[in-house]
């Protein structure tokens, strides 16, 4: 058995795992946190912790929570007869800010991406057609993102949901082309949900 590799490199690694920090902006997070006061570091330590340990995603739409299920999916008022298909959990939060939707939603936590080995298996979809098969969703509106990954979880999606549901329907255009939708202000994604049209 080895021993435990020098700590300093285990961490810099570490960093270097997370999207969009490279080897420099790892070793300087690293030395950062050495250099701060101890507390500092322990909190962030505690606190990746205690998300790993007490988040879970939600047994109806995958999003993220503390609880078996989400708030939206325990809200009583929500209606129920529609759901909406987001790539991340980001995008269902910038669909609530819109204040215009008041059904459920389904996370897929990612979208198709040959490129990246990426297949619809790798995705929820399997979880979301079995709350289909439930016959109680009447129109499934499709949220994914509009570049060519999004297009493709989209077509793929509106055909298995055809069989379960009245209609599948596409954010209107207006929204950016190859756009993400968390970055979309409120009054453009709320006139995208209000055009949406049938796929
Ligand atoms: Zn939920």
């Amino acid at each position: 058995m080895t021993l435990q590799k020098d700590p300093i490199e285990r961490l810099v690694k570490a960093f270097g795992t997370l999207p969009g920090i490279g080897e420099k902006s790892a070793l300087r997070l690293t030395y950062h946190l050495l250099r701060s006061q101890p507390e500092k570091g322990l909190e962030l330590s505690a606190a990746i912790s205690d998300v790993l340990n007490n988040v879970r995603r939600c047994q109806e739409c995958q999003t993220f929570t503390t609880a078996d299920l989400c708030p939206i999916c325990q809200d009583e008022s929500r209606d129920k007869s529609t759901i909406c298909v987001v790539e991340q959990v980001q995008d269902m939060l910038a669909i609530e800010r819109s204040h215009f939707y008041r059904g459920l939603f389904h996370v897929l936590h990612g979208a198709i991406s040959p490129i990246d080995g990426v297949g619809p298996e790798a995705l929820t979809i399997d979880s979301l057609i079995k709350r289909l098969e439930k016959g109680q969703v009447s129109e499934l509106i499709i949220a994914t993102n509009t570049d060519t990954g999004g297009e493709t979880t989209a077509l793929y999606i509106a055909r298995l949901a055809a069989p379960y549901v009245n209609k599948v329907t596409r954010l209107a255009s207006g929204l950016p082309r190859g756009g993400y939708l968390e970055y979309v202000d409120s009054a453009t994604l709320g006139a995208a949900l209000k055009f949406r049209h049938d796929l």
